[in-house]
């Protein structure tokens, strides 16, 4: 039987796209040739970039709105300098949540001068800071919408009249925001929408342009909005499985069904967490994530039992960032109510046990 797959990242997917992922990668499309030997230019692969791109914009409600949405390599990890280089001209505010946000940070650096307009690194990031302000002669706002490692989340974004930047990678398609208030959105694939391999890239284009340094080819946006994702070879698996995610998203209800789902998974783990007097949560509750819930033991002596009983359940990818240590149940997307479920019984019988 499949396993409960909480891993943070790569992270589960829907077994109807693995099914069709894997019949692809024998046969693809009735070619008798596979999808991952085949030219990147031909009409088949090419309808592939094209519907996953269209399927990216249309699920966010940006379509037609000024947008672009792009599949490019380097992981979001490679945004931190792209976003940086072709947007950073003097200064730029950061909001700093944890270590993706850091790292970000630390790219930006080597290009300008970097405003950190709060950092909650005073409380190993368990919380979200509020009431900061973003200096408005900054040439944007870069923040991270979702701390995978720390299980917060930001639920209130800040309004600015300097273009906003964000770090999605762990709750793009997750929840309703209203994305048009972003001016770049990145996401690396294999936390909520595919394989690694790819980083979904959606930027409005009139941000563009403005900057006085010549741009690498590889690290130029406009690139890759000039070639269609297709300047250099594409990651074409890696592209394919997550068109396949999105349009299984699409078929469930796009982002307001799946968010109901989120809700009621994370509720029912959170629930538990704050009932059984065997764990307490790490993230400030106000802040919580709803797709990477942190908690620890009250009494590390339960751990032996706590970690043989879950995973005797069948549940896989359970522990903490090391950052954090404890727990951390990451509830993506494609992780069904039933594995929440799992999680929470095994909780419950720990109390048994131990009482
Ligand atoms: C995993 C993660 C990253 C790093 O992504 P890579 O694709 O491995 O570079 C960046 N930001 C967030 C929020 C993440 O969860």
């Amino acid at each position: 039987m499949k396993k409960h797959n909480f891993s943070a990242g790569p992270c589960v997917l829907p077994q109807e796209v693995m099914k069709k992922a894997s019949e692809a990668i024998i046969n693809f499309n009735g070619l008798d040739l596979s999808l991952i030997e085949i030219s990147h230019r031909s009409k088949d692969v090419v309808e592939v970039m094209e519907t996953a791109r269209s399927l990216a914009l249309e699920l966010l409600g940006l379509e037609g709105k000024g947008y672009k949405a792009l599949f490019l390599q380097g992981g979001a990890s490679l945004e931190f300098l792209m976003a940086a280089y072709n947007l950073l001209e003097k200064k730029a505010a950061y909001l700093n949540t944890g270590t993706w946000s850091s790292k970000a940070i630390k790219e930006a650096k080597m290009l300008g001068e970097i405003v950190e307009v709060a950092s909650s690194k005073d409380a190993n990031f368990n919380y979200i800071p509020k009431g900061y302000s973003i200096p408005e002669d900054a040439d944007y706002f870069h923040c991270t919408s979702n701390n995978t490692i720390f299980g917060t989340q930001i639920k209130d974004f800040p309004k600015t009249n300097i273009p906003m930047v964000c770090d999605m990678s762990s709750d793009i398609f997750s929840r309703q925001l209203d994305f048009s208030n972003f001016d770049l959105i990145y996401a690396g694939a294999q936390k909520n929408m595919g394989p690694a391999g790819t980083t979904l890239v959606v930027v409005k284009e009139d941000i563009l342009g403005k900057v006085s340094r010549p741009i690498p080819s590889m690290l130029d946006y406009r690139t890759h909005i000039d070639k269609d994702s297709m300047f250099n070879t594409p990651p074409v698996f890696a592209i394919y499985v997550s068109m396949l995610t999105l349009q299984w998203l699409k078929d469930l209800g796009g982002i307001p069904a799946i968010e109901k789902i989120n809700e009621q998974k994370a509720s029912l783990v959170y629930t538990e967490v704050d009932r059984n007097p065997l764990f307490k949560g790490f993230a400030a509750v106000e802040d919580r994530s709803s797709m990477n819930a942190t908690f620890n033991l009250t009494d590390e002596s339960h751990k032996e039992t706590f970690d043989a009983l879950w995973k005797e359940a069948g549940i896989n990818g359970l522990n903490g960032h090391r950052s954090v240590g404890g727990y951390r149940a990451s509830m993506y997307n494609a992780l069904s109510v039933e594995s929440a479920q799992v999680l929470v019984d095994v909780m419950q019988e720990l109390e048994r046990k131990a009482g």
